[in-house]
């Protein structure tokens, strides 16, 4: 039942993502997604938003989620998310997304909800909460997006898997009822997808896990010296030109997000001549990862202080979301054939 539908003429391609408020932001959320909201949203049309409902998947307590909702606005804000510019808002504000997702749980199969990575990694993180929200988080990730007819997604190596099963969805659903969804592709500016490491080296920098390995943008200084510093190295390279090991490769990447270029090459050079003083290479790192996290703590800690702007930047954000929102669901709804008279 192939049907061409009429899609709404937008000027410019459409861009979506979203943090979940779940904990203090860190390094991998600015470069793996913060980072390109900000470079975006000169040149698209932009919807961000604060992952509230998805939140729900994980943390059931929802004790401090205000906030962290809160918390999340302003660490995006003071990271250079502009608000007049991009449409920033919480998921919750826009109850279209629950719609969405409800249309969309019927594209998504039980047998390829319960083989995503995420998916099986939180079951083994919470077997006493294995919900259908965690089974179907994709589903509602999707809705999210789709909501606004977005093309682009900028987002971490993580959420790669979750784009896939996006287009997956939008794809069914417009063979199902004519050609109503773009599908949504992850978007890094053709690089390949960040995945920032934590400073242990055993995995990726997170708001829950390993919290002495990840840098957070609330860190205070002596607190990030601290842990840039218990990172682990060895005596050094024997062999010019060696291969670096997995724990000292992480730290050359994390100086390439932070320290100048002159910096990262020396200290490259040095590895390649097996001159390398990993104490003063941590030194140096430290105090890069200070002069970036700094400025941004103190801009949180003003935002934050202020309640009524909160407010304001809220309620701007849904207004345009819900805008969005509303068209995109006469299309769907119109499409799916949920129209009597
Ligand atoms: P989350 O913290 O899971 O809500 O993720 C918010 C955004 O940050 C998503 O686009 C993730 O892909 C990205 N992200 C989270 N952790 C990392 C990391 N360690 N490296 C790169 N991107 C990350």
């Amino acid at each position: 039942m192939e049907k061409k539908r009429e899609t709404l003429p937008t000027s410019r391609q459409v861009v979506m993502s979203g943090i979940r408020p779940t904990g203090f932001l860190h390094l991998g959320n600015y470069f793996g997604a913060i980072r390109n909201y900000v470079k975006m949203q000169d040149d698209f049309d932009c919807y961000f938003m604060v992952a509230d409902l998805h939140s729900l998947t994980t943390h059931p307590d929802t004790k401090e989620l205000k906030q962290n909702v809160h918390r999340v606005i302003a660490e995006n804000i003071a990271c250079g998310l502009d608000v007049d510019k991009a449409a920033f808002y919480c998921q919750s504000h826009v109850p279209e997304t629950a719609e969405l997702y409800l249309y969309l749980n019927m594209m998504a199969y039980k047998g390829e909800l319960e083989k995503t990575t995420t998916f099986k990694d939180k079951v083994r993180l919470q077997p006493q909460n294995v919900n259908a929200g965690l089974l179907t988080y994709p589903v509602l990730q999707a809705a999210d997006i789709i909501l606004h007819r977005a093309k682009y997604v900028p987002v971490g190596k993580d959420q790669e898997q979750h784009l896939e099963m996006a287009r997956t969805f939008a794809n069914r659903f417009n063979h199902r009822y004519g050609d109503v969804l773009p599908e949504p592709i992850a978007f890094n500016y053709n690089q390949p997808l960040l995945k920032v490491p934590s400073l242990d080296g055993t995995g990726k920098m997170s708001k829950s896990e390993n919290q002495n390995a990840t840098l957070y943008l609330a860190d205070e200084d002596e607190v990030i010296r601290k842990k840039v510093m218990k990172t682990k190295t060895d005596a050094g390279p024997v062999k010019q030109n060696s291969t670096k090991p997995d724990y000292i490769e992480n730290i050359f990447e994390l100086m390439h997000l932070v320290s100048r270029e002159d910096v990262f090459k020396k200290f490259e050079e040095d590895y390649n001549s097996c001159t390398i003083r990993y104490g003063d290479m941590k030194k140096q790192l430290a105090e890069d990862m200070v002069t970036f996290i700094a400025p941004i703590r103190a801009k949180v800690n003003t935002i934050l202080n202020d309640g009524n702007y909160l407010k304001e930047v809220m309620e701007k954000g849904a207004a345009k979301a819900n805008a969005s929102a509303n068209a995109t669901m006469k299309l769907v709804r119109e499409a799916i054939g949920l129209k009597y008279y």
